[in-house]
């Protein structure tokens, strides 16, 4: 089997805002085979800065756009064509971007390998530790405790063990963090895991203050309190604190995440299976975290491609936690792939069992939402 072409498909609403929400556009990536399979992934990262990395012509041995890179290689080959396109952009790449524009190839191939082989990816990547996955609604903290209550209460009641909320109304001062929280937790019960995204909000020096603020109401982590390259920071918090801090989202390559471990003594890891490094990569960094006795928690706040492709790595680990669900109403989330995704009463979403990622794209939402 030969890939004949590498497809970037720019998606965007018509209306996009400053909302900390990567569900305002997506890039999707199909790859096309001289079979007649095709396999589809996704980028949450710029649409158009990973399309032109992909469709980007040779600028010498080792500066290349992915798809002069894929066409007429074996797609069944994902590991292989994983070190292909490293070291084939190497010039402009080796993270950030490229490694983005990398992951949602690679989890094309392996929708690829899936379908041939007529298999649920997760088992293609030595799975299956888990057929279901506890899943925790994620959303905004909205801007005021009222709010907050209304929030976490309508997932918890939805049937959701887990409600995150992030970015939005964090990070005034901790007095209103810890209000906005509390009214979480009180809206919640006991028995909801509370799980906070800080946003970079807070500084180095008093992050231990605002973690004490917040610990009546039990957070089970706090995430992304500072920037991402603050990795003395994180060391300093994850080493002062009980609550375990997470991060992640934002880096690329089992060498980042080495670091954000070794030198971040970060405890859970989120790495996000259309940024990292795709389902090739994660599979390494999860592996990584599990020798180091840390959890994995893909990022994951897109369309049903990026859930999927998430619930095949987590059905494929040992140290699985959570899937990461967007409960945005956003109808590149919602209405992107079919079947779309759901929680059943105990909390959890169901690995899919169809060969592939087992989801297919609704052509006419691409089309209605296809930039030109
Ligand atoms: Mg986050």
């Amino acid at each position: 089997m030969k890939i004949t072409d590498v497809e970037a498909i720019p998606l965007r609403l018509p209306v996009v805002t400053d909302a900390a929400d990567s569900t305002q556009d997506a890039l999707v990536v199909r790859v096309r085979t001289d079979e007649g399979l095709a396999g589809i992934g996704e980028v949450d990262a710029s649409p158009l800065v990973i399309k032109a990395i992909i469709d980007a012509p040779k600028s010498h041995l080792i500066s290349n756009g992915l798809r002069a890179l894929l066409v007429g290689q074996n797609p069944l080959e994902p590991a292989r064509l994983w070190d292909r396109m490293y070291e084939g952009a190497m010039f402009f790449g080796r993270r950030g971007a490229v490694i983005m524009a990398m992951s949602g190839v690679d989890i094309a191939l392996w929708d690829i390998a899936g379908k041939a082989t007529g298999q649920p990816v997760y088992r293609l990547l030595g799975g299956g530790y888990r057929e279901r996955v506890p899943a925790y609604a994620s959303t905004l903290m909205p801007a005021t405790p009222d709010e907050a209550g209304r929030e976490a209460g309508r997932w918890a009641s939805q049937g959701f063990r887990a409600v995150k909320l992030g970015w939005g109304g964090f990070g005034g001062d901790f007095e209103h963090d810890a209000a906005l929280v509390a009214a979480a937790r009180r809206a919640v019960g006991p028995h909801v895991d509370l799980l906070l995204d800080l946003g970079f909000r807070w500084e180095g020096r008093h992050a231990v203050e605002g973690v004490r603020r917040l610990e009546e109401s039990r957070p089970f982590w706090i995430e992304e309190p500072f920037l991402p390259d603050s990795l003395e920071q994180y060391a300093r918090l994850a080493d002062a604190t009980d609550v375990r801090v997470a991060a992640g989202e934002e880096n690329t390559t089992r060498w980042e995440f080495q670091e954000l471990i070794d030198r971040g003594h970060v405890d859970v890891i989120q790495p996000d299976v259309t940024r990292a490094g795709g389902l090739t990569e994660c599979l390494r960094i999860a592996r990584m975290a599990a020798d180091r006795g840390r959890p994995c928690v893909p990022h994951a706040w897109s369309t049903g491609i990026v859930k999927a492709a998430s619930l095949h790595l987590l059905a494929a680990i040992p140290n699985a936690l959570f899937l990461e669900f967007c409960v945005w109403d956003s109808p590149l989330n919602l209405h992107l792939v079919r079947p779309p995704f759901a929680i059943d009463g105990d909390g959890t979403v169901a690995v899919p069992q169809a060969p592939g990622l087992g989801v297919e794209l609704d052509e006419e939402v691409i089309s209605r939402y296809r930039m030109r």
